[in-house]
């Protein structure tokens, strides 16, 4: 049912609430408070901080209207404490007389900052005679605020809600999981009426932290959502058709022969999972997880290869230029001698380099295109594309990862697709945001790799560690310097990158000294790390632009400066661009005095590990947040209520639910889904 059903409700009104993802009366409802307000009590006026939406109480002492830009009405209230100007730009005639002098006067409103006294802007307000009477603002204690947008109010967002959920009381319809599978919850009806509409013994903060049982209600229901459309989602790529591609080993059997190495045990298998895949008339859908330096992309090549052996194209997707670059490296050295074209597509190239790398992809002259975001433009078209490969892919949504592989539909079959990640997710969570996939994991390092041994230290002790350095440097090792991110920002980033870079160039005149960062040119970029790489730089400063793919396994000492600043994963994937080599190596985390007892227990627990998934799942422990995920990234952030890692402890429920639901009410599932997923639904009819 739309909107418009409610009464009042037209359609200007209607298009406003469309802004807002909102259509139906089952939007309207899901479109949940971002917070609650307490407008019961008033505040002292010295006692207000600027941006807090409060209420205030007191006598009235100026009323006038002024012209400054405009005219306004400006009434000066006065309580015990202090003083507070209210002011109104839109005001009717007699608001002058009604707020006269002396009388009493509460106001509900955020606070701003005036020339000399707090403000308001068009606060809500009550006049009194008296400096009683006044009622509660609303007559529950709690008011919700919305995300409101443009010509659509809190009052009138309050009031069509209002209206829904007394739709709703009369046709309960949105209850869809069967009650037995929510014990002890209330029902969809009560939780949505408990959230929008908290009675005055609610618990707030219970609300707002998700561990109220209405919320929990919601967040059951959304997590189920997901997960279904998950399994939909894998169900319909069963119905699907793609080429079987079966190795014939006319690439493989030279490849393998001519790699200095022989594939690990666990890359073999993980490779045997991938052709057994590809093997088959219904497109491939795995994600092969494994730690850093697991050896990813010797199992990516091996199944590129079948692909490429069977005259199909292959795309490899990489999250950015430094580390599309490293791949285009690394296939150029492997496929080229094999005779395949292999070809790099950035964006950083020109018009023209472009329009030809377009057209020899489009004529099928290209073998194996490794690319960036760039390759999800229109104008790349694929002759042949079999293959799909998506290196990291945490960094990419969902949406980018169909655009991609829709460019290979044809005739109606589809590319095989295959995803890698160095993202350790603890298993219960890899359940939910992968239950489309397949997953594979390579669980095992190559042979002749030392663990790093990690120390932590204060920057105090900065000059023993690049003493430490030059040691290093004189032993014939190569080492890193990585500087962290500050506030985010990837150009302050840069620039303490630079200032590191002079400092320890002076502190060092023996030892040749590199930088390298993402604000410079690609080029540049690429030829600072060819020099390290060949060892005509001994030591590299760099911005945490190296934190993925690259490979330097001379490298054997590496430093990260306010270590702090990172998160535990990506401290991880720094640290594991050391320790690719023979030699013992090394990672000192410096960090910033004075820590934290929770920043320090962090820095500790990458002291006491070097396996991704312990680490993962102590920072689970320590901070209970999200980090690790990097949820955002994943592409599953558009949830309204759901925490994954906090709601963990639901999955198991959910997915007997999801079954469930499945086996016996197909037709709820795809309800489900659409209510709290619309985006996703338009995918899984794609
Ligand atoms: P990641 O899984 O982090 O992407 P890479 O694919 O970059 O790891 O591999 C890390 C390093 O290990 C590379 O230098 C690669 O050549 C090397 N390597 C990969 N597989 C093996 C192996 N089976 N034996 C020895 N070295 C290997
Ligand atoms: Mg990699």
């Amino acid at each position: 049912m739309t909107i418009s059903h409610l009464p009042g409700l037209g359609d200007a009104l209607a298009k406003k609430f469309n802004v807002l993802g909102i259509y139906s009366i089952r939007d309207l409802l899901l479109h949940l408070p971002i917070r609650y307000e307490d407008r019961s009590s008033s505040n002292e006026i010295n006692q207000l901080s600027i941006g807090e939406h409060t209420s205030i109480q007191g006598q009235i002492i100026k009323t006038e209207i002024v012209m400054s830009r405009k005219r306004m009405l400006i009434c000066t209230v006065q309580d015990d404490s202090g003083i507070i100007q209210l002011r109104f730009m839109h005001f009717y005639p007699n608001m002058q007389q009604s707020l006269a002098v002396g009388k009493w006067l509460k106001a509900y409103g955020e606070v701003k900052k005036g020339k000399i006294y707090f403000e308001m802007i068009h606060p809500q307000i009550q006049v009194r005679t008296t400096n009683h009477d006044f009622d509660i603002v609303d007559t529950e204690r709690y008011t919700p605020i919305y995300a409101a947008t443009y010509g659509l109010t809190q009052t009138m967002l309050r009031k069509f809600i209002h209206l829904a959920l007394l739709l709703l009381k009369r046709n309960p319809t949105l209850e869809i999981i069967p009650n037995t599978f929510i014990a002890g919850l209330p029902s969809i009806e009560e939780a949505l009426h408990i959230i929008h509409e908290p009675p005055l013994d609610a618990d707030i903060i219970q609300l707002e932290d998700g561990s109220h049982p209405a919320k929990k209600r919601l967040i059951f229901e959304e997590l189920l959502a997901y997960h279904l459309s998950m399994q939909i989602t894998k169900t319909h790529n069963q119905t699907l058709l793609a080429t079987p591609i079966i190795p014939n080993h006319h690439y493989i059997t030279p490849f393998l022969q001519a790699l200095p190495f022989s594939p690990t045990r666990a890359q073999n298998r993980v490779v045997n999972e991938i052709w057994q895949d590809m093997a088959k008339n219904v497109p491939m859908m795995r994600l092969v997880q494994g730690d850093v330096g697991s050896g990813k992309t010797l199992v990516a090549a091996l199944a590129a290869l079948n692909a490429l052996e069977n005259k199909q194209q292959v795309v490899l997707m990489a999250p950015t230029e430094i580390l599309a670059e490293q791949h285009f490296l690394n296939f150029t050295n492997w496929f080229e001698p094999l005779g395949l074209q292999v070809t790099l597509l950035s964006g950083k190239l020109t018009a023209k380099r472009k329009r030809e790398c377009y057209e020899s992809l489009e004529s099928g002259q290209i073998d194996i295109l490794i690319g960036t975001h760039a390759v999800f433009v229109e104008q790349v078209k694929f002759a042949n594309l079999g293959f799909v490969i998506i290196d990291e892919q945490h960094r990419f949504g969902v949406a980018q990862r169909l655009t991609l592989w829709q460019k290979g539909i044809k005739d109606n079959t589809h590319p095989h697709q295959l995803i890698m990640t160095a993202t350790p997710i603890p298993r219960t969570l890899a359940m939910t945001i992968y239950a489309d996939l397949d997953v594979s994991t390579i669980d095992e390092l190559p042979p002749g790799r030392t663990p790093v041994t990690t120390v932590v230290l204060p920057n105090t002790r900065r000059e023993e560690v690049i003493t430490r350095i030059e040691h290093a440097c004189h032993d014939g090792k190569q080492v890193y310097w990585v500087c962290t991110l500050v506030e985010e920002s990837e150009i302050l980033e840069a620039q303490a990158a630079e200032v590191a870079y002079t400092d320890l160039q002076s502190l060092l005149p023996t030892i040749k000294v590199g930088l390298i960062h993402g604000k410079m040119k690609p080029s540049l970029k690429q030829a600072v790390m060819q020099d390290f790489k060949q060892g005509q730089i001994q030591l590299l400063v760099a911005t945490t632009v190296i934190e993925v793919g690259v490979d330097v396994p001379n490298a054997s000492l590496m430093v990260i400066e306010n270590a702090e600043r990172l998160g535990l994963s990506q401290l991880h994937q720094l640290r594991g661009r050391v320790g690719r080599g023979s030699a013992a190596s090394h990672c000192v985390l410096m960090y910033q005095t004075p820590l934290s007892r929770t920043t320090k227990e962090r820095l500790n627990a990458m002291r006491d590990s070097n396996d991704g998934f312990v680490i993962a799942q102590k920072d689970l422990e320590i901070r209970g947040g999200g980090e690790i995920l990097g949820t955002r990234q994943v592409g599953i952030a558009d949830f309204k209520v759901v925490d994954l890692i906090r709601d963990q402890h639901m999955i198991s429920a959910i997915q007997n639910v999801s079954s469930y639901i499945l086996t016996y009410h197909p037709e709820s599932a795809i309800t489900i889904v659409n209510c709290w997923l619309p985006d996703r639904a338009k995918y899984i009819n794609a």
